[in-house]
């Protein structure tokens, strides 16, 4: 996708990456000039083509590819996207920001994405099988539980990630082989908690923001108004949490518009009038509006749970909330960032607020790696500690980088990347650059 809102801002994910990237690193001296270079492109890129049977007999075949950003800190880790639009570009960005995000929560897997260009609207279950099934063969060796870990990610889910696992696992027999995918059903090895895993984080990571006491004028999820883009795994956990944290959601949106109530919208409603009617939109008494409206709609905390470049240089003067809480990766541009700063608006930057989908995945791991099944409460308890860890650190390194006066203001974005570089450096350094 390669959009602009105006002939200056380009819209492309890949390009929002890198200048998200460039800017942090204006606030780094410290890691050698090669090894940045280094942290550019991913490290590896595997392209397959293959053909499978459709249901009617013909034969179609389909590009698929696997980019592996970094795996210093651990195997890969990163979700596979079945799209029509999926592109390389695309889904390398996607891998650095696995690398970023699995560094700041600290978990030991590198960066990785992979996609397959399909329609999954037109294909059968059965269809969609062969071709997951026909990827993991010509991927071979190129995941597996201590290389590369996929995971469900834009229109793939807990029945795809069966299939990779028994795909896998038949050309692997006599070993286990539930760490090769995670976000599978609970019965193959799933984690307890990973549903909602994306959405706690997200609300775990705000309640410590907040606890910081950096955000003008906010200090605590309860009493908050609240407006959330999006009405997916991650936007609809976050209304049901934020909601019992004791929030008022004031209004919400799916692809097909949004309603909102000032009274607040009880998420219960919300959800089942979703699943009626396949759209938020007609719930009763709430006022009907569009996603522009929901951007700029009079809150204290914007969650965009949707999609990517959402706030960017055409609409960020609009926005309202106090605290952009980015559940979405991507959602806003770098030019988004400029206006909102000045305007005295916190962002807290997808690559923590998000991270608790990735910290739950690892958890997930672990327990197949070693054959247990945790319960609810130790999955929620350790996710909290470890949302609880990123936000003091990027908080830390935020009040170190407001010390350097000279280079400007830093924004959390900056400082949490500042974290994540940095921590992969070390790890690089540490292991040596041999040969
Ligand atoms: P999802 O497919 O479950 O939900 C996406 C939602 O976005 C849907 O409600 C859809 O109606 C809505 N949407 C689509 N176009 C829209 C538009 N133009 N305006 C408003 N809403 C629109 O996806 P998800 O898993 O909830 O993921 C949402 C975002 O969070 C993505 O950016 C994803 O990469 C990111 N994310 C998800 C996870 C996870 O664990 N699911 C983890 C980290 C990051």
């Amino acid at each position: 996708m390669n959009k602009q809102t105006s002939d200056e801002e380009n819209l492309d994910l890949n390009i929002v990456a890198q200048q998200q990237f460039d800017r942090a690193l204006t606030w780094i001296d410290d890691v050698k000039a090669g090894l940045i270079a280094y942290f550019v492109n991913p490290k590896r890129t595997v392209h397959v083509r293959f053909s499978i049977t459709m249901d009617d007999e013909s034969v179609q075949t389909f590009h698929g590819f696997r980019v592996l950003h970094n795996r210093a800190r651990g195997p890969g880790k990163g979700g596979i996207r079945y799209h029509p639009n999926v592109t390389e570009s695309e889904v390398s960005a996607l891998a650095a920001l696995m690398t970023w995000k699995t560094a700041i929560i600290d978990v030991p897997f590198g960066g990785a994405k992979g996609g397959v260009v399909c329609n999954p609207k037109e294909l059968s279950r059965a269809e969609l099988r062969r071709i997951t099934r026909r990827f993991v063969i010509e991927l071979g060796d190129a995941i597996g539980p201590h290389t590369d870990i996929p995971a469900p990610d834009m229109y793939t889910d807990e029945q795809t990630m069966a299939w990779i696992y028994d795909t896998f696992d038949i050309l692997h027999p006599g070993q286990n082989n539930r760490a090769v995918v995670t976000g599978k059903p609970l019965e193959l090895g799933g984690s307890v908690g990973r549903d909602a895993a994306t959405g706690r984080g997200c609300l775990n990571a705000t309640q410590r923001l907040l606890e910081h006491g950096i955000v003008e004028n906010l200090s605590d999820v309860a009493g908050a108004r609240v407006a959330i883009q999006g009405v997916g795994n991650v936007g609809s956990t976050s209304m049901s949490l934020f909601h019992e944290a004791g929030a008022r959601i004031v209004a919400i949106t799916d692809s097909h518009g949004g309603v909102a109530n000032e009274q607040g919208l009880q998420p219960n409603t919300v959800i089942a009038h979703k699943k009626e009617c396949g759209s938020v939109v007609g719930l009763p008494e709430t006022v009907t509006i569009t996603n522009d409206d929901l951007l700029a709609f009079d809150c204290d905390i914007l969650i965009p749970a949707a999609l990517e470049c959402q706030i960017h240089a055409g609409n960020a003067a609009d926005v309202k909330a106090t605290l952009i809480v980015e559940a979405a990766n991507g959602p806003l541009t770098p030019e988004a960032d400029d206006i909102l700063q000045k305007r005295n608006v916190t962002v807290l930057p997808d690559i923590v607020a998000n991270a608790g989908g990735v910290a739950v995945s690892y958890f997930e791991w672990v327990q197949n790696l070693e054959n247990q099944q945790w319960q609810l409460e130790k999955v929620e308890n350790r996710l909290q500690l470890r949302m609880n860890a990123a936000v003091d650190s990027l908080v830390a390194q935020w009040r170190l980088l407001q010390q350097k006066k000279d280079r400007g203001e830093p924004t959390l974005r900056n400082a949490a990347l500042v974290i994540a570089i940095r921590r992969l450096s070390d790890v690089i350094l540490q292991r040596d650059i041999w040969m």
